[in-house]
């Protein structure tokens, strides 16, 4: 890949339909805070007008924020360079995997569709969805009770206040091989649907987005990382993730650790016991616990803190 083209996707960046922070995702995000201002629901001061609502000036100009504002650009570099590539090139294990069970089972698409239907790959996109965001949750769950996964994962939760652009402040080894397992469990998927059913279901898409993933995007996906509050009703906070269940995983109040894993579906939290549906609005502060955020507090220190402490820990075991 050309040099400058790797300079420039940052840029690139809010005009791809794959990032969640794609402008037509923040535009749709934009217009359901307004609605929520409009008709009073939500958090908001009434003093404040629809401008302060929508951008705080205490969130955006936050040091917190100022951080990942910087942060952006090397996270970027690092996806285009190595994790680019790497998801291209993890999309060979669909082949692989529909290969290796015909040769097991020495049968071809034992449910051969020839000419699928509309439901039909509807039916087969929300199945690789559906494995995608169980990997998506487990991976999560997993980053919160393995100590060294954790290490990585504080970096995101370093966020003292969140906005859209907290979506990218994750850490290379996280980002690494939290889409590593999540690409390969999707195409993993994939290559079983191919051997079942043939190689002419697909999966639809939008943009290159999956059609789920594109209307949940859409559907003010960030709101989540941000200071608006929009729940759902109860019923549906057991089966979808809403904004502030996230916000929720954010916060450091103690009796919100380890809650609301799930990034679509939150019906993984309800299995494991780790759903937090609110009740009511409830002001959040966001961050680490005992003041860690601050070992955040710079681009290289978001870089290095977890080997930091990751050599902390080793050094406590051996001493
Ligand atoms: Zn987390
Ligand atoms: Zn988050």
């Amino acid at each position: 890949m050309e040099k400058l083209n790797i300079i420039l996707y940052p840029f690139q960046v809010p005009f791809l339909a794959s990032s969640q922070i794609y402008w037509v995702y923040i535009l749709s995000a934009i217009f359901i805070a307004t609605l929520i201002y409009v008709f009073g629901r939500g958090n908001q001061e009434r003093d404040k007008n629809l401008l302060q609502y929508l951008l705080p000036k205490e969130v955006y100009l936050h040091r917190s924020s100022i951080t990942q504002y910087k942060y952006f650009f090397p996270i970027c570099l690092f996806e285009i360079i190595f994790l680019v590539p790497t998801t291209i090139y993890l999309a060979n294990i669909a082949e692989i995997t529909d290969k290796t069970l015909t040769e097991i089972t020495g049968i071809t698409a034992p449910f051969a569709i020839t000419i699928p239907q509309l439901w039909q790959n509807i039916l087969f996109t929300f199945f690789i969805g559906l494995l995608a965001d169980f990997a998506n949750f487990l991976y999560h769950y997993l980053s919160h009770k393995i100590p060294v996964l954790w290490e990585f994962h504080k970096v995101h939760h370093s966020a003292e206040v969140i906005t859209p652009l907290t979506v990218y402040r994750t850490h290379p080894v996280e980002l690494f091989f939290g889409t590593i397992t999540i690409v390969s469990v999707a195409v993993f998927g994939t290559g079983i649907g191919m051997y079942l059913f043939g190689t002419e279901m697909k999966q639809l898409l939008i943009y290159g987005v999956s059609f789920e993933r594109f209307i949940f995007y859409l559907a003010g996906y960030n709101l989540r990382h941000s200071h608006i509050w929009l729940a759902y009703p109860q019923w549906i906070s057991h089966v979808l993730i809403s904004p502030a269940q996230h916000q929720i995983h954010h916060s450091v109040e103690p009796k919100h650790y380890d809650k609301n894993f799930g990034y679509i579906l939150g019906f993984w939290d309800w299995m494991f016991g780790s759903l937090y549906v609110p009740t009511s609005y409830e002001k959040l502060n966001f961050g680490l616990a005992d003041g860690e955020s601050n070992l955040f507090n710079s681009v290289p220190n978001i870089f290095l803190q977890p080997f930091r402490a990751i050599w902390q820990r080793i050094s406590q075991i051996s001493v």
